[in-house]
């Protein structure tokens, strides 16, 4: 924006700032701006005693405020240390509040759309719950829009949030695994609901076929339009119960149980149709060492052999319970 400034010599530019700082002269919206040996400060008036040009300063980019700071002033302190990170997953952000936030629900949900504009809805997400893993949601500010594509490390991913699961928190997750899948290899994705893992597995990977069964029916339809969303050749989406479904299945080299409330009761049946594999096991639990001491006794079970091979916290489940990812090998 052109408007006056001062000219004065660099080497004596910091004492020239101060004062006229102090004087309120100094208009702090704008960028000093560097002339060879001078520097020309922004002025809100003219000022005697100094070499006043005409200059097209440039503003200063404002400091976005936080969330927090937006609602200090109408939201109790102690409550707003209880407001938990988004989930933002495509243009849709999802968080769960405590009791004592859900009568402000509308105020966060209104500070969070004015900070990220490209968020079209706010949705206050409850409990997890049924078979299907679908969080119980209510909209708190913004479009009523469900359907939506996140994108994550080049995977496209489209999903409609009030009828599959989806977890934004799991894409290191991804990507780790997905690193870890060999030329040629089988893999078979237990639990794929929309194909998260089986995605990111084929587009980085050169896995030979990737099997997906999910028992939500809606899970897998857009599974299919994902693997053609991301053109995607060697994913096999199958509607049905794991349980059953893995009967039919050939021995994978690597399966991905992501239930992580169940898992345990559908190992005996990995470990009763397959000779052996490597299984990325996901578990919520308060200690990691009762997943591995209930998987060694699962094994025996089955006669079968496992070696452990890494072994991680995934994400904080509650305060006492975590979901674990204990990687194995099983013989
Ligand atoms: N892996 C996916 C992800 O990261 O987004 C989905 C994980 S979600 C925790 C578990 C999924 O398992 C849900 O989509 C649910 O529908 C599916 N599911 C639950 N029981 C199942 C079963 N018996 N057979 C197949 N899928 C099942």
């Amino acid at each position: 924006m052109l408007m006056k400034g001062a000219r004065v010599s660099l080497l004596e530019g910091e004492k020239h700032r101060k004062t006229l700082l102090d004087r309120g002269i100094l208009d702090i919206n704008y960028k000093i701006a560097y002339d060879g040996d001078f520097i020309i400060l922004p002025l809100k008036e003219e000022i005697s005693g100094y070499e006043i040009i005409d200059y097209d300063f440039t503003p200063l980019e404002k400091r976005k405020k936080s969330l927090r700071e937006m609602l200090s002033k109408k939201i109790p302190e102690s409550y707003l240390l209880k407001l938990r990170a988004f989930d933002v997953i495509g243009n849709i952000a999802l968080i769960h509040l405590t009791d004592e936030l859900i009568p402000y629900q509308s105020l966060i949900g209104e500070a969070f759309l004015e900070l990220n504009p490209f968020i079209k809805a706010v949705f206050r997400k409850e409990v997890i719950e049924g078979a299907y893993r679908i969080p119980k949601l209510e909209l708190i500010a913004g479009e009523n829009i469900t359907e939506t594509i996140h994108r994550e490390f080049g995977v496209r991913i489209l999903l409609d949030i009030s009828k599959v699961y989806f977890s934004p928190r799991l894409s290191e997750e991804r990507k780790r695994i997905s690193s870890l899948v060999k030329k040629n290899e089988i893999v078979l994705d237990m639990f794929c609901g929309v194909g998260p893992f089986s995605l990111m597995i084929s587009k980085k990977s050169e896995a030979k076929k990737i099997y997906a069964i999910d028992i939500n029916e809606t899970a897998i339809f857009y599974l299919k339009r994902n693997v053609a969303l991301n053109k995607t050749y060697n994913i096999f989406p199958i509607h049905g119960d794991s349980r059953k479904e893995i009967k039919d299945i050939e021995n994978p080299d690597r399966i991905i149980m992501n239930l992580p409330h169940s898992s345990f009761d559908f190992l005996p049946d990995v470990f009763s149709t397959y000779a052996s594999s490597i299984v990325h096991f996901y578990s919520v639990s308060e200690n990691i060492d009762f997943v591995m001491d209930k998987i060694i006794e699962n094994s025996k079970k089955h006669d079968k052999k496992v070696e452990f091979i890494f072994e991680r916290t995934v994400k904080s489940y509650s305060p006492n319970t975590d979901i674990y990812c204990v990687d194995f090998y099983f013989s």
